[in-house]
């Protein structure tokens, strides 16, 4: 199926019903609006809610309060679709109260007939369903339901890439910015080929438009998105013969200044020595490679389609390392994929051992419907998965503790993201090698900002999205603590 380029009439048709539901809205009509997932998921979000707010309804505290319920579904993991119809039995409440709630489910789960089949046979007070391509027609569906349409289910199968849709960005300092959809490999425990479609790249000029944009606002941090950002390119037209791929991009985004820049998530097969020279070249790209491993036995990689090998996977590892001596790695690990053995697991252990990843994002297998591994009925039992899982998460918790101890002393550039969750009177940000670091500040910093002595709440929101330098002075294991020794940039707020 070929991409398909939702044009500026198609979406000026959409604005059409955008100003035709406004007429109809109740006024201080409320949205709420629940995501599951990636952060894929969280940018497909804030168009969502950017196409609500521009009808004219507002974001409420709660669901409780809402109008019009949405609720963006994920399936990559079993635990998203249980917390899905967890909260879907809540919404049925909540609508028994309120019947005039419009509930709208949408996501990867809505492109799996299984599901949209549950919420057809079982949860009747569902009144739109759509999938992950029909984000820009929202407009029109929602309309469909206004004007009196029962159950508006309509889930293209398109593979679309749709520019112009407007974003809510979720938060005022750091952006996210989708670079492609889908994705072509078809890892045989993964739903995500079938939920999103084939890998289609924007066009780089729509890119670096939006990253010149966010620029302009004066966004400190962008995370460049898609599922496999290392095949950005491969689908888009040659000019002069000469391809264009994720490092050229990396490369362009990087010099139109913007401060610090991320990606995920990459796939080892994919990852080029191009791609490692431009991160070593660019300071405003993070030291910092998200690298999922998934398994450190070649043969269950084979088994998981997933086209490289554990020396393979080391090898990027240690390119990465050559060209810069401090990145940090993380990593997805699956445990218990069919037919996993003890030296199967054991070969994971050695190379989480031989990485030394700062963090890991550790999954015991679930089967996902219309995979090929679903089908597999070499099932490892759960006592011995929950057992392998517990060993894998102390050796991991051992290594990112180790891997902390080791950056005290050091002082490091961080981005400042607000107040520290659970450490009074102290701030919380990132360094470039994404390590979270809380940290105190210095006493003058109120009087020079002109904050109240001891505000923090207002000192978090004042210096959100700004640099300083934070000598670290302790380890934990899951972040370091510090105390800040200067403040490099002003905050964007501050700026005349
Ligand atoms: S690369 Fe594999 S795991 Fe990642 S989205 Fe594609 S199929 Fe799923």
């Amino acid at each position: 199926m070929s991409t398909v380029y939702i044009s500026n009439e198609e979406w000026e048709r959409q604005r059409g019903f955008i100003n035709t539901i406004r007429a109809l809205l109740k006024p201080e009509a409320q949205f709420y609006v629940y995501t599951y997932g990636c952060q894929l998921n969280d940018n497909d979000t804030e168009k969502l809610k950017a196409i609500l707010l521009e009808i004219g309804y507002s974001e409420a505290g709660e669901p409780n309060d809402a109008d019009l319920i949405l609720m963006n579904t994920c399936s990559v993991r079993g635990n998203a679709d249980q917390r899905f119809f967890g909260n879907l039995g809540i919404v049925k409440t909540i609508k028994e109260k309120n019947p005039e709630l419009i509930v709208g489910v949408c996501g990867c789960m809505m492109k799996v007939d299984e599901h949209v089949e549950r919420i057809r046979r079982s949860y009747h007070f569902v009144d739109i369903i759509f999938g992950t391509s029909d984000i820009h027609r929202l407009p029109e569906l929602l309309y469909r339901r206004l004007s009196g349409v029962r159950r508006v289910y309509d889930v293209t199968d398109d593979d679309v890439i749709a520019e112009g849709v407007p974003i809510a960005r979720e938060r005022r300092y750091r952006a996210l910015c989708t670079i492609m959809y889908g994705c072509n490999n078809f890892c045989s425990y993964c739903i995500v080929p079938y939920t999103r479609g084939r890998e289609r790249s924007r066009a780089k000029d729509q890119v670096l438009q939006e990253i010149n944009e966010l620029v302009a606002e004066g966004f400190s941090e962008v995370m460049l998105l898609g599922q496999n950002v290392n095949a950005y390119g491969k689908d888009l037209p040659a000019e002069n013969g000469v391809g264009y791929g994720f490092a050229d991009l990396l490369e362009d985004v990087a010099a139109t200044g913007l401060p610090r820049i991320r990606f995920m998530t990459s796939h080892p097969k994919d990852i080029t020595a191009e791609l490692l020279d431009v991160m070593a070249a660019n300071d405003n790209i993070e030291m910092h490679l998200h690298l999922p491993l998934q398994s450190g036995s070649d043969r269950i990689l084979k088994e998981m389609n997933r086209h490289y090998t554990a020396a393979h996977y080391l090898e990027i590892i240690e390119a990465a390392r050559r060209r810069m001596p401090h990145i940090s790695f993380s990593t997805d690990i699956i445990v218990g994929f069919p037919g996993e053995t003890e030296d199967d697991f054991q070969a994971t252990l050695d190379v989480v051992e031989k990485v030394g990843f700062d963090s890991a994002y550790t999954f015991q297998y679930s089967p996902r419907i219309g995979t090929p591994a679903a089908l597999d009925e070499n099932k490892v039992p759960q006592e011995i998965v929950t057992e392998r899982f517990d060993r894998l998460l102390a050796l991991q918790n051992q290594n990112s503790l180790k891997v902390n101890e080791r950056r005290v002393g050091t002082a490091p550039e961080v981005l400042i993201e607000g107040l520290a969750d659970h450490y009074e009177g102290q701030l919380t940000g990132r360094s470039s090698d994404n390590c979270l670091i809380n940290f105190t500040v210095q006493d003058d910093i109120f009087e020079k900002l002109g904050i109240e002595w001891g505000d923090y709440s207002a000192l978090g929101a004042t210096l959100e999205g700004a640099f300083c330098r934070v000598e670290i002075t302790s380890a934990r294991m899951f972040s370091v603590n510090g105390k800040m020794v200067e403040l490099i940039s002003s905050p964007s707020s501050l700026v005349s």
